[in-house]
C-alpha cells in the first residue's frame, strides 16, 4: 500500500477448484515469488494468474518490477545467487528463495520458468502436474474472493482478512 502496489489474480471460473496436492509447498512457493514481486517492485502492479492444460496446472506470478536481464536469469535459481552484486545491498535477502522454489518444484516433478526484461517486469511461472480432486470440485464451493490475501506478505491486510476467513469456516 505504501509503494502503491496492486496485487491481482485471475482465476478462470472454468478452473476446477480442488487438486490433489501439497498445499504447504505450493504456499511456500508462492509466498516467495509474491515476496520477491513485492520486494523487486517500486511502483505498478502484481498478478497472479492460474490455469491448466493438458495435465499441468499452471501458476504465475508476474510484476512490473526491476526485472532482470536475460545473461542472470539462468543462474538465479542456484543457492546464494543474485542478480546483481548491489542486490544485498538495496534490497536484502540471501538468494536461496528461488533455489527453494525450484528444489520443491522439482520434487513434485514440475518445472519453474523466468520471463523477464530489465526495466519491464518478470513473470515466473511453476507448471505442475496435479490432478483434479474430482470429488471436491463437484462440491460448488466458491473460493472467497478474499482467499489470495493468505498468500500475501504484508501482515496488515491477512490481520483483516483472517477473521472473515475464520467466519466462513475456513482454516488459516
Ligand atoms: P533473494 O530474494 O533472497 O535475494 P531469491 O533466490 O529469491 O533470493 O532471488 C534471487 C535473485 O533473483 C534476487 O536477489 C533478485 O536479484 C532476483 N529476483 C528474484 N525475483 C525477482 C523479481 N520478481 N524481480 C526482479 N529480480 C528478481
Amino acid at each position: 500500500r505504501d509503494r502503491d502496489i496492486h496485487l491481482f489474480y485471475a482465476i478462470p471460473p472454468t478452473l476446477p477448484r480442488y487438486y490433489d496436492g501439497d498445499p504447504t509447498r505450493i504456499r511456500q512457493i508462492l509466498v516467495n515469488l509474491l515476496s520477491n514481486a513485492i520486494k523487486f517492485t517500486e511502483q505498478g502492479q502484481i498478478k497472479i494468474e492460474v490455469g491448466a492444460q493438458e495435465g499441468m496446472l499452471h501458476i504465475a506470478v508476474s510484476d512490473t518490477g526491476i526485472g532482470i536481464s536475460t545473461a542472470r536469469q539462468g543462474e538465479l535459481f542456484q543457492p546464494f545467487t543474485q542478480a546483481e552484486a548491489s542486490t544485498t545491498r538495496l534490497f536484502g535477502g540471501t538468494g536461496l528463495g528461488l533455489a527453494l522454489c525450484k528444489r520443491l518444484t522439482d520434487l513434485m516433478q514440475g518445472t519453474i520458468t523466468i520471463d523477464s526484461r530489465p526495466g519491464s517486469g518478470s513473470r515466473f511461472t511453476i507448471s505442475l502436474p496435479l490432478a483434479v480432486n474430482q470429488d471436491l470440485s463437484m462440491q460448488d464451493v466458491a473460493l472467497p474472493q478474499t482467499e489470495v490475501a493468505l498468500l500475501c506478505p504484508m501482515p496488515e491486510w491477512q490481520s483483516l482478512i483472517v477473521p472473515h476467513l475464520q467466519a466462513w469456516g475456513i482454516k488459516t
